[in-house]
């Protein structure tokens, strides 16, 4: 490991793990990424990457997503390889949508996002043939390959000195004196001033012994994925009861639900009705052929939002788990590696700190 600054074990190398421990090298400390598998993350691969700040989100975490909205090209200003297209969405009319207030709230805290007609949907998505008369355009969502950029975090984290430690699951906490001083790996103990615990769903066992532990659900959600085409979508489209978009690999990617749970009974079928859905909302002269279907858990927080910070009564220890770890990735590794190395908490971080659960729940 490179550096005088603090020794850091960052157990997960998923997009959330991957991100603190790439700025961590980079402001100094020494890393040690431990890994129980690969670097790709285990929610991070199955995700639908989209990076976003809209629907009904309270306004503190709207700001937070919106900041890291735009932090996303200071990432890739520092990592030109990354797989990332900030080329805009699409939300065409849906069931409990209303359009123009959606579009109303949202600019007025800052979005760039307007109302569309027909003529300028057809302009941006000429090859859509789902039809409408108006629909919402955010320019500045995208997109990122998430499980390449956990890849890529973690291996420009190590030509930079950063330690990886991988196919080796982080089994316990070591706490001395009230104070988390590393993690046991192997059975050996792998020292650290700080852990940072971003393992995704199975964050609440790693930290049981710890005492703390944060109320995680993790609801499934399904995506299908197509054999790559020619280009045929610019940018996403959100169309009711459906959300799609196109990789540079040419691939289409498609699913029909952010809240976790929907059609998973049947996953054959709800794919076979997804790609049929695909096929009616794009023109191509190219036939659209199934590839496979992935089914993903969302790390939920109990309320939604994000649990980013240090648990209470536990020195040592730092805690990074929440869903939307895509949209969050370039902002949670910033604003972590900062409060970890300068006890700085960022404001925009305020809200989202794990002392508002007792942690007691479910341990
Ligand atoms: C279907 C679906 C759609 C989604 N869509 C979006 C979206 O459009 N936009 C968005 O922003 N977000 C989306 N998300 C959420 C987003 O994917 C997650 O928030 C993000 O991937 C979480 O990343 P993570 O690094 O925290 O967790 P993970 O990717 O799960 O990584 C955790 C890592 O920790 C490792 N690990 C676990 N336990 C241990 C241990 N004991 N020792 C060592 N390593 C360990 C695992 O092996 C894994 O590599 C979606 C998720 C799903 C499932």
């Amino acid at each position: 490991m490179a550096g005088g600054g603090p020794a850091v074990a960052v157990v997960g190398a998923g997009i959330i793990g991957a991100s603190i421990a790439w700025h961590l090298t980079r402001a100094g400390a020494r890393v040690r990424i431990i890994e129980a598998a690969a670097p790709g993350g285990v929610a991070t691969p199955n995700s639908f990457s989209w990076i976003n700040s809209n629907f009904s989100f309270a306004r503190d975490y709207f700001e937070l997503r919106h900041h890291s909205m735009g932090e996303w090209r200071r990432l890739a200003g520092a990592l030109p390889h990354l797989p990332l297209s900030l080329s805009g969405s699409l939300y065409l009319p849906a069931a409990g949508l209303d359009l123009e207030e959606f579009v109303a709230r949202n600019s007025a805290w800052g979005y760039r996002i307007d109302l569309i007609g027909a003529s300028e949907i057809e302009q941006l998505e000429p090859n859509l043939t789902l039809k409408a008369d108006m629909a919402a355009h955010a320019h500045d969502e995208g997109a990122a390959e998430a499980e390449d950029v956990a890849r890529l975090l973690t291996q420009a984290a190590v030509e930079e000195g950063a330690e990886l430690l991988q196919g080796m699951p982080a089994e316990t906490l070591s706490c001395s004196g009230g104070r988390i001083d590393g993690v046991r790996v192997g059975g050996e103990l792998v020292a650290a001033d700080e852990v940072v615990v971003a393992a995704g769903v199975a964050t609440p066992d790693l930290l049981r012994e710890a005492g703390y532990v944060p109320p995680i659900s993790s609801p499934p959600g399904m995506l299908v994925h197509t054999k790559p085409i020619a280009p045929v979508l610019n940018g996403l489209v959100l169309a009711d009861g459906l959300h799609m978009r196109q990789k540079a690999s040419g691939e289409l990617l498609a699913g029909c639900d952010f809240q976790g749970g929907t059609g998973l009974d049947d996953p054959e079928e709800t794919a076979n009705n997804l790609m049929c859905e695909l096929g009616e909302a794009i023109g191509t002269n190219e036939t659209l052929t199934f590839e496979r279907y992935s089914v993903g858990h969302r790390p939920m927080p109990e309320d939604g939002v994000p649990i980013v910070g240090r648990p209470p009564g536990l020195s040592g220890l730092y805690v990074a788990v929440m869903h939307s770890g895509v949209t969050l990735c370039p902002a949670v590794g910033a604003f972590a590696t900062r409060e970890i190395l300068e006890g700085d908490r960022d404001p925009l971080l305020g809200p989202f700190g794990p002392e508002r659960f007792d942690g007691a729940a479910g341990a």
